[in-house]
C-alpha cells in the first residue's frame, strides 16, 4: 500500500499543497507571489530535494493559486499543468473581474481584484480528465468547471481530492463544505460541487479554509 501525505502550505489568502509518495512529490497551487519559499521549506521538511517534484498543478488561474508557479517552476524543473479552459488566462496573466457569489465574499473581492496572475506559459494542457502518473504526478484529475471555466480537481489513490477553489470552506466554520465564494458561472459550479460529492471523498482539501469534513460534503448532493 502506498503512503500519500498531503502537506499543506498555509498562506496568507490561500493554500499550497505538496503531495508526496515513495515515488516522488507533486505540487498542487503554490499561493500568491512570493510564497516559493514556504513550499521550498515544506519540501525541505519532507525530506526531499526540489528535484523530487516532478509535476505542478495549478487547479486554476487565480492568482493565489497561480503566483508562485514560475518560481517554483524555476526551483524544482517540473512543468506546471493546468486544464485547456483556463490556460490562455494563465498565458495572458494580469487581473480578472471576480464575480462574487454572496456577501462575504464582495467584501473580499476589494481585496483580491488587485492581485495580477503573472503571465506564465504552461507546459502540459490538461484535459477534462487525466491520469496524472503520464506526467510525473499522483492520482487522476477531473474538471469541474464553474469557478473558472477550467478548474480541476485531483483525486488521490486514497479517496481524498485537492479541490482548489470548486468548494469552499467557512470563514467561522472552516471544516463545513460551501460554494466556491466567487463564480464565473454559479449553475455550472453548483453540478461540479455535486460531482465532487458522487466521487465521496475521504477528506477534500480547499483552498481557503478546510480541509473539508465527508459528510459536509456529501450533503452538497442534496443542492
Ligand atoms: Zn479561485
Ligand atoms: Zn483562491
Amino acid at each position: 500500500m502506498t503512503a500519500y501525505t498531503v502537506h499543506t502550505v498555509k498562506n496568507v489568502a490561500s493554500s499550497a499543497f505538496l503531495v508526496t509518495d515513495e515515488n516522488g512529490a507533486m505540487i498542487v497551487d503554490t499561493g500568491v507571489a512570493g510564497r516559493a519559499p514556504a513550499m521550498l521549506q515544506e519540501i525541505a521538511d519532507a525530506g526531499l530535494r526540489p528535484t523530487d517534484v516532478k509535476l505542478i498543478l495549478l487547479t486554476h488561474y487565480h492568482a493565489d493559486h497561480s503566483g508562485s508557479a514560475l518560481a517554483l517552476r524555476e526551483a524544482t524543473g517540473a512543468p506546471i499543468a493546468i486544464h485547456r479552459d483556463d490556460a490562455d488566462q494563465l498565458r495572458r496573466g494580469g487581473r480578472v473581474d471576480l464575480q462574487p457569489t454572496s456577501l462575504m465574499p464582495r467584501l473580499m473581492k476589494v481585496m483580491l481584484d488587485k492581485a495580477e496572475i503573472p503571465a506564465t506559459e504552461p507546459d502540459i494542457i490538461l484535459d477534462d480528465e487525466e491520469d496524472l502518473t503520464r506526467h510525473g504526478g499522483i492520482g487522476r484529475s477531473f474538471v469541474t468547471p464553474g469557478h473558472t471555466p477550467g478548474s480541476t480537481c485531483v483525486l488521490l489513490p486514497d479517496g481524498s481530492i485537492l479541490a482548489g477553489d470548486a468548494l469552499s470552506g467557512g470563514l467561522m466554520r472552516a471544516r463545513t463544505a460551501r460554494k466556491p465564494m466567487f463564480a464565473t458561472d454559479l449553475d455550472t459550479a453548483a453540478r461540479s460541487m455535486r460531482t465532487i460529492a458522487d466521487h465521496a471523498p475521504t477528506t477534500v482539501y480547499v483552498g481557503h479554509g478546510g480541509p473539508l469534513a465527508a459528510p459536509s460534503v456529501a450533503a452538497l448532493k442534496a443542492l
